[in-house]
């Protein structure tokens, strides 16, 4: 069975339609792209799934249960975590309640003092500075409070919105080999990513969406081997 089925779905932000139809069928352990030019509608796509935004129309499948209609609590109590664009952290806060933010639901709470100790463990440099306010950090130390912080809500499946965004070069390798620690734990993975050769450097498959669908799915090899994918999207002739 799918861990995540989306079939169809339409939102709109206001007046405006953003998704007209977007269809996506994730398996368990996949590390799964999301591509697209910018306003296509990927972060769109990740609000919906997380229940940011109401749907139009189409359905949202969690692991055989329709979660369509269901409220964010409950999306993320069944296993769905978000690192949402921009990182949107509270930069007052420290680093250590950012992290504990992650874990206000009843069951991620019992779990609270390993999950942080996970998460340290995989960003040591976030237990140094675990006292000290999230707005002081670099861009990539950030983006690692970003993804502990969702990592503390033990999902099964992390949906990534841009985390290279505002991240030093040197840091992306650090950051991804995170990414690949937390798919080797089997959480399933679906990456926005607007750097496409990164992003396939990443995934097992991926989709690409354009004005708000769906219209081509891969795996790695057969994007890098689609001549019009290459064209738009890595710049081949
Ligand atoms: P980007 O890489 O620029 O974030 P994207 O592919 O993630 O692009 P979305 O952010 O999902 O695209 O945007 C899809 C469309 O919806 C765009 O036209 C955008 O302007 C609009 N949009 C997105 N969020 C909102 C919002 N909260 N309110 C109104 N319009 C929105």
């Amino acid at each position: 069975m799918s861990l995540l089925n989306v079939t169809n779905l339409a939102v709109a932000h206001g007046p405006l339609q953003a998704l007209w139809d977007i269809s996506l069928k994730i398996e368990p352990g996949e590390r799964i792209g999301l591509l697209g030019a910018n306003g296509a509608g990927k972060s769109t796509t990740l609000g919906a799934i997380v229940g940011y935004y109401p749907t139009m129309g189409g359905r949202i499948e969690f692991d055989g249960c329709d979660i369509t209609s269901d409220p964010v609590p409950s999306r993320l109590a069944r296993g769905i975590g978000l690192v949402p664009e921009g990182r949107r952290l509270f930069t007052d806060m420290s680093v250590r309640e950012n992290l504990e933010m992650g874990a206000y639901l009843a069951q991620p709470r019992k779990q609270l003092a390993q999950s942080l100790a996970q998460v340290y463990a995989m960003f040591p440099v976030l237990q140094t500075k675990s006292a000290q306010a999230a707005g002081t950090l670099s861009g990539g130390q950030q983006q690692m409070v970003a993804i502990g912080r969702a990592l503390m809500s033990r999902p099964r499946c992390l949906l990534l919105d841009e985390p290279f965004i505002g991240v030093a070069p040197i840091i992306v390798q650090e950051v991804m080999a995170a990414l690949r620690d937390i798919a080797q734990q089997g959480i399933t993975i679906l990456l926005v990513e607007q750097n496409t050769h990164r992003a396939l450097e990443f995934v097992d498959r991926a989709y690409v969406i354009e004005n708000g669908r769906s219209v081509l799915e891969g795996t790695r090899d057969q994007l890098l081997n689609d001549k019009s994918f290459g064209a738009k999207f890595l710049g081949l002739d």
